[in-house]
């Protein structure tokens, strides 16, 4: 069912479903992870991902998007998201920006995680609060995702969590979270910044990607001669965390975390949404 604006709500079991997407896409992220290192290529993690998704039962939703060739994201250092997967050779202290998507009996799940390599030195202090920050602010703003609210309190929540940090950081704007169902993007578009108490409200039912993408530079983005490949114009490096949350009745459910959120939420004192 679509209401004003092209915001699908989806049924219980339309949710369902897609935990089950969200599910495959948490089980791979946490595989990519255990396999990330250095010496590794980006082209050796996507084909790890896609076999392991395609054996839970699962399509991954990447793979052939507008012709992207890989099964996975995979952005490094200065590249803020939509890397290609290939021959490239992961290096002690990059930073390594996975996004995975996938569908389950035609529902999607999408969600992303950064991490640097390696053990970090003091030159590695940055990128560290980087990290810290990019994925507190991921969380701030599932918070936020209260049956009763509104869509931009998602938006400043994720903002306000970035000014707030011990750096200046840069909030990407050319690149927006998502509505996310029957499709991996449709409305309503999740800005990373704004104010709070505008756009849709949020209803049970309503689901979407949130993907704060936070550089330690400009927040200015160019594409690399691959038509795909999204970097920072100034060289800076950028960090990316992605869940697919649904609003509930009892609170935001985090349909990519593989306890649905709970501990992350508990920690901040706000009740999580889904089964327990
Ligand atoms: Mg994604
Ligand atoms: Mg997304």
């Amino acid at each position: 069912m679509f209401r004003d604006r092209g915001v699908e709500i989806k049924t219980p079991d339309q949710l369902a479903a897609m935990r089950r997407a969200g599910l495959v896409v948490g089980r791979t992220l946490e595989l990519v992870q255990s396999a990330v290192g250095p010496g590794v290529t980006t082209a050796e993690l996507d084909a790890l991902a896609e076999e392991h998704i395609r054996d839970l039962g699962a399509v991954p939703s990447f793979k052939g998007y507008h012709g992207f060739p890989g099964s996975l994201c995979i952005s490094v250092n200065d590249q803020v998201v939509h890397g290609i997967p290939g021959p490239l050779v992961l290096d002690e202290g990059d930073l390594v920006s996975v996004d995975c998507g996938a569908i389950v009996a035609g529902w999607h799940g999408d969600a992303a995680t950064s991490a640097v390599l390696g053990s970090p030195d003091e030159t590695a202090t940055e990128v560290e609060v980087l990290l810290r920050v990019t994925e507190d602010a991921l969380w701030r703003g599932i918070a936020a995702v209260q049956a009763g609210g509104r869509l931009t309190d998602v938006c400043a929540a994720v903002e306000a969590h970035v000014r707030s940090a011990s750096l200046p950081l840069g909030i990407v704007e050319d690149y927006v979270g998502h509505g996310i169902g029957s499709q991996m993007h449709q409305p309503p578009s999740v800005p990373n910044t704004g104010r709070a108490g505008r756009g849709p409200r949020l209803v049970p039912g309503m689901a979407i990607a949130i993907e704060p993408m936070i550089t330690l530079g400009s927040p200015e983005t160019s594409v690399l001669a691959d038509d795909w490949t999204v970097v920072c114009s100034d060289g800076s490096w950028a960090a990316h965390f992605e869940h697919t949350v649904a609003v509930t009745a009892d609170g935001p459910w985090v349909l990519t975390a593989l306890d649905g959120g709970q501990q992350r939420l508990d920690d901040l004192g706000v009740r999580a949404g889904g089964p327990r």
